[in-house]
């Protein structure tokens, strides 16, 4: 028996959870968070309760009712029947994006993680230095125990004590889960690690395109998992369709073009947003201050993961390229390189994994960049335009936006407040220019026709009807509904 039951991604962009049963073998293709239903129920400041463990999301159906994955301490902590052995031979991961991951941190520890090591290098970024605290990804930390100090007392396990790693395996070429056969095919997203799959179950191949594009840095690898799909003829592909109900053109090179060309034509500073994450952004932007002659400032988060990734020995640019330098602001009590407090005082603006970059070769601060604005592209976000209070740019000084258009009304709200900043300080009016992560109708089209699968499945889509233009088996899926292969 070969079967796939949707968990999530079902009328969504977004909250992949597939889990695909082979005879003996279970496993799940992501575990993300379906944000629009998240979204439907809380918002950034009513968030599931944490003593309520697994409940407050089994409520609105945001986690799966599924025995055998849940981790132990939120279970016994809510009297829910505690489970010896774990039900799943793995998780195969796409990316690191928190649409297809972020539930992870719900997960057993004992469940086999399988995903690249760029995607792996950004969920331990995600877990170190992201701001939402639930974040497990790479180890979970042991909740609601206690233990007996050296005082006789007891006392709450927290911190390096409670932390049990997660069982991670990096997948390259060919592997197996239980009995399965699986091929990871490295595709181009929008950030670093995104792969493909094949799984070879004993009804057939089913492939897994997770989210691709075909421009981007590594389009070519695209266009082989392409290729690599075709000559297997698989029983089922499952394949995304963001943007199937659009036939713009995107180009990351046209990004880079047009962000140059901004730049050449700018007198004073630089300042650009785009997601923290998105390393192909970053990427482009890092292409263009090399091009013009200045230097990308990241910010601390990003040089996080820039390190990691040094450490690996992946990806572009590197943490102490030239043209890359780290923003240190200014916290707390904002007395970095303030000489009239001790070094001790100073190091402790800054949480422990930002101290290793307070003196990076290529650190700068707010003065360094105000006092030679024309050798800088600034990235700066939502919430760190206040750094341009300190920066003051000076005539002559430009913005560029390169983030997607704003899809509902907080984002709309959002963007006039930064819009408010940006007049303010002589940025406005400004360019916008992005490129999506995913591939339009006639790419998804051209895809579906190469590969040629005998059943078509729609995932991480608002428009899944519009496969059928396609495909003459499109099978749509329903939440919790088995579909058998
Ligand atoms: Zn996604
Ligand atoms: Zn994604």
């Amino acid at each position: 028996m070969t079967a796939l039951t949707f968990h999530g991604g079902v009328n969504e962009i977004g909250g992949n959870k597939i889990l695909l049963e082979d005879q003996e073998t279970r496993l799940f293709l992501d575990f993300g968070m379906s944000f629009s239903l998240a979204n439907h129920y809380f918002d950034e400041f009513m968030q599931p309760r944490k003593c309520n463990g697994i409940l407050d999301l089994l409520e609105f159906g945001l986690l799966p009712n599924l025995e055998g994955i849940y981790r132990c301490d939120y279970l016994d902590h809510c009297r829910l029947p505690s489970e010896e052995t774990r039900s799943l031979d793995g998780l195969l991961l796409s990316h690191a994006h928190m649409d297809h991951n972020a539930y992870v941190h719900y997960l057993r520890d004992d469940i086999p993680l399988y995903c690249t090591q760029g995607a792996k290098d950004i969920m331990q970024a995600l877990d170190e230095t992201g701001s939402s605290g639930t974040c497990e990804l790479i180890s979970l930390k042991e909740s609601f125990k206690t233990y007996v100090n050296k005082k006789g007392e007891e006392s709450k396990l927290y911190g390096e004590k409670a932390k049990k790693p997660r069982q991670y395996n990096i997948v390259e070429n060919q592997f197996s889960v239980g009995e399965l056969v699986v091929e990871a095919l490295p595709v181009s997203h929008s950030l670093e690690g995104a792969t493909a799959y094949i799984l070879h179950t004993s009804a057939g191949p089913v492939v897994y395109t997770g989210d691709f594009r075909f421009h981007g840095y590594k389009g070519d690898e695209t266009r082989r998992f392409v290729e690599r799909a075709a000559e297997v003829e698989p029983v089922a592909m499952i394949c995304e369709g963001t943007r199937v109900n659009s036939t713009q053109v995107d180009s990351e090179e046209h990004v880079k073009e047009v962000a140059k060309e901004r730049v050449e034509k700018t007198n004073g500073l630089v300042v650009v947003n785009f997601p923290v994450r998105d390393t192909d952004r970053m990427q482009s932007f890092f292409q263009v201050a090399e091009q013009t002659d200045r230097a990308l400032v990241i910010n601390l988060k990003q040089a996080y993961l820039l390190e990691l990734f040094r450490e690996s020995g992946i990806g572009t640019p590197r943490i102490d390229d030239d043209h890359i330098r780290v923003y240190i602001p200014r916290k707390t009590w904002g007395v970095y390189k303030d000489d009239r407090f001790s070094e001790k005082i100073q190091l402790q603006d800054y949480d422990y994994w930002e101290r290793e970059f307070l003196d990076h070769a290529n650190a700068v601060t707010a003065k360094d960049i105000s006092e030679n604005q024309d050798q800088y592209i600034f990235r700066c976000d939502f919430f760190e335009l206040k750094e341009l209070i300190d920066v003051k740019p000076e005539a002559g000084s430009s913005y560029i936006r390169s983030v997607c258009e704003p899809f509902d009304v907080e984002m709309e709200l959002d963007l006039k407040k930064v819009e408010n900043w940006l007049s303010h300080f002589g940025l406005y009016p400004y360019t916008h220019i992005h490129a999506s992560g995913h591939l339009n109708y006639d790419e998804i089209r051209d895809v579906v026709e190469t590969v040629q699968p005998k059943a078509l499945i729609p995932v991480h889509t608002q428009h899944p009807e519009v496969f059928k233009n396609f495909h003459d088996n499109v099978i749509l899926p329903t939440i919790g509904v088995e579909i058998a292969l």
